[in-house]
């Protein structure tokens, strides 16, 4: 039996994050739009299991995981993104993450400007992702367009998320992205994003080596 898949909970309240992001977004943005990426999953290895124990054809079996690739990409996403925000801190990169910054971006005022504008160029749904590219061993900015999963290649790992979909901004900010993505910076826990890179600049990749 495949294990479920579970709606983690927020480490803060839904309003904890205002007037940056609104608790009304938060709320549904947690316990309906990431639970459904949470039912989404589970029902798809359902189906996978039901597909298996019927010996369904693998050409049927195709869009279920293709499915379950979407709506798992959705759970692990939010599950980051969650944990990379906090309530308003004023906080600001340091140590090892911030020189990794500097030594790419030039400055953190660069950086944020090219991560900005990452952002809103999004066409359609999509992600803002600053992450480490375990290859190159050196930050990257990337969109993740079309869903939650696509142009992130295994061996380059998320360290700061923004949710670019409509439903993370616009009963806010309407159709006004820079000023969704201008809030963000006051609202990232940096703590969290030099662990996670940490992480990934100083532990080798069991499948890479690098
Ligand atoms: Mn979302």
């Amino acid at each position: 039996m495949a294990k479920k898949y579970e709606l983690p909970e927020l480490d803060y309240a839904y309003d904890a994050l205002e007037p940056y992001i609104s608790a009304e977004i938060m709320e549904l943005h947690h316990s309906k739009h990431h639970q459904g990426y949470v039912d989404g999953a589970n029902a798809a290895v359902e189906a996978l299991e039901k597909a298996r124990a019927e010996g369904t054809a693998e050409s049927q079996v195709a869009p279920i995981a293709k499915n379950l690739a979407f709506n798992l990409g959705g759970h692990a996403n939010h599950c980051l993104f969650w944990r990379n925000l906090a309530p308003a801190s004023g906080q600001k990169p340091e140590g090892a993450l911030l020189d990794a910054i500097n030594e790419r971006f030039g400055s953190f005022e660069q950086f944020k400007k090219e991560y900005a504008a990452t952002a809103t160029s999004i066409q359609g749904s999509g992600w803002a992702v600053l992450a480490w590219d375990k290859f190159a061993k050196q930050l990257v900015i990337a969109q993740v367009t079309d869903g939650h999963q696509d142009n992130h290649p295994f061996g380059v790992v998320p360290l700061l998320l923004l949710d670019m979909w409509e439903h993370s901004f616009y009963l806010q900010y309407k159709n006004v992205k820079a000023d969704y993505v201008e809030a963000f910076w006051n609202v990232i826990n940096w703590e969290e994003v030099a662990k996670r890179f940490d992480h990934a600049a100083n532990k080798p990749c069991p499948a890479c080596g690098n």
